[in-house]
């Protein structure tokens, strides 16, 4: 029987309190209204943001909620005017998104949508402000607009990219957040050419699809920078040929850069969220062409610092949200350098679990202990 229609009873890993497991419950998800859709989520997985949000320091505190953006699935049903995704498509929800109309989306240099663009602090859908969950009919919150963290869930068609049906969801589930803001990083905004130098700082997930974007442009020097040293063992499997960890020197990172590589790198790209570090990687790039692309994102009180000079001598700092990729009309493009073996995921994926066992995937996130948990809904 079509379920089309009808509200769904299913399993929810919800969020009740700050910093408090997870834990399993039995939620009724509404059918999708105008311009949403309803997907079965088959693979989903934990990454730094989700942690940031259930443990609510420094943000706007909203529970309960179900936390997820990084996910693939099957669109279950579609809601009203939803004329581009249709029942068993493929797809991977996405928390940043591209209605298709506004400034930003006809333009060819951005992704930053008025619409749809990553909301943290809304907790219900941008139709009618309501949540299509429930659980003894208390609404539960949304999280960006994805909520993954639920066997159905509903989103809005924005946000939704629709990917080759044979691209195995359990591996392409990490293109909706971490790996696509990497690699896109490097490959549409840093840019390096053939041969060239590049610095990348930080090397989580995000710094790590930061360094195989760098590996797919073919630079011939990958310099990875970071104060935990035991990143430098899983980063050698991403083509990161050499490591600079600042607590190990007397100098100032930059000055230590700059002195390998004779005068400073050609690219860099910040993805550690450190303002620090966010100058190091402007400072370290060469005269004349060097470009630094910074990813992390900063805390609210801080400042940019350097001296003007560093951009007279031709030195080139930009920023960059979600790799600048369109995530509607770009990311089943990612998807395609994964089946055409361009583009390597399963190196990112370091664990897996039953979705019974998804707090088992915060503490590996929270201690840094894994890449990327992937959480097997079905399992
Ligand atoms: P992560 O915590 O897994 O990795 C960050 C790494 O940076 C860690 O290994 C840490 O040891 C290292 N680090 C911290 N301070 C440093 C310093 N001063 N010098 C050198 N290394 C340092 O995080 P992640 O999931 O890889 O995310 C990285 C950053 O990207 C975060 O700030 C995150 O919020 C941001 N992010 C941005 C976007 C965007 O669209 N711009 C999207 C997703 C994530
Ligand atoms: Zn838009």
């Amino acid at each position: 029987m079509s379920t089309a229609g009808h509200f769904i009873r299913c399993l929810a890993a919800v969020a009740w309190e700050a910093g408090k497991p997870l834990a399993m419950e039995e939620v009724e998800v509404a059918p999708p209204q105008k311009k949403e859709v309803r997907i079965k989520v088959h693979f989903t997985s934990v990454c730094h943001t989700d942690v940031c949000f259930w443990e609510a320091k420094g943000q706007t505190p909203l529970f309960p909620r179900i936390l997820g953006h990084e996910a693939g699935g099957v669109v279950e049903s579609v809601g009203e005017g939803v004329t581009d995704l249709q029942p068993g498509d493929h797809v991977l929800p996405i928390f940043t998104g591209e209605c298709g109309n506004c400034r930003h989306c006809h333009s060819e240099e951005s992704n930053m949508c008025d619409l749809l663009r990553i909301n943290t602090d809304r907790g219900g859908m941008i139709h009618d402000g309501e949540s299509r969950f429930s659980t003894n009919g208390k609404p539960i919150h949304h999280f960006l607009g994805t909520s993954t963290f639920s066997e159905y869930t509903v989103v809005h068609s924005g946000q939704v990219a629709k990917i080759n049906p044979d691209a195995p969801l359990d591996k392409v589930c990490i293109v909706s957040c971490g790996l696509s803001t990497g690699l896109g990083a490097t490959l549409n905004v840093a840019k390096p050419k053939r041969g060239q130098s590049v610095a990348i700082f930080g090397l989580g997930a995000v710094g790590l699809a930061a360094a195989e974007g760098a590996r797919i442009s073919g630079a011939a020097r990958i310099i990875g920078v970071d104060l935990n040293p035991k990143r430098f063992e899983d980063a050698k499997k991403f083509g990161v040929t050499e490591f600079v960890n600042p607590r190990e020197h007397d100098k100032p990172v930059q000055q230590v850069i700059i002195e390998m590589t004779d005068g400073g790198v050609d690219r860099s790209v910040e993805c550690t969220g450190s303002v620090q570090a966010m100058i190091q990687a402007f400072e370290c790039v060469h005269e004349g062409w060097g470009v630094a692309v910074l990813v992390g994102v900063p805390r609210q009180d801080d400042a940019f610092r350097t001296h003007p000079m560093n951009f007279l001598n031709e030195r080139t700092l930009k920023g960059s949200f979600f790799g600048n990729y369109k995530p509607k009309t770009d990311i089943p493009g990612v998807v395609e350098k994964y089946m055409n073996k361009e583009l390597d995921l399963e190196k990112f994926i370091t664990h897996t679990v039953p979705f019974s066992e998804i707090n088992k995937a915060f503490d590996y996130m929270s201690k840094g202990e894994c890449i990327r948990c992937i959480i097997d809904m079905g399992a």
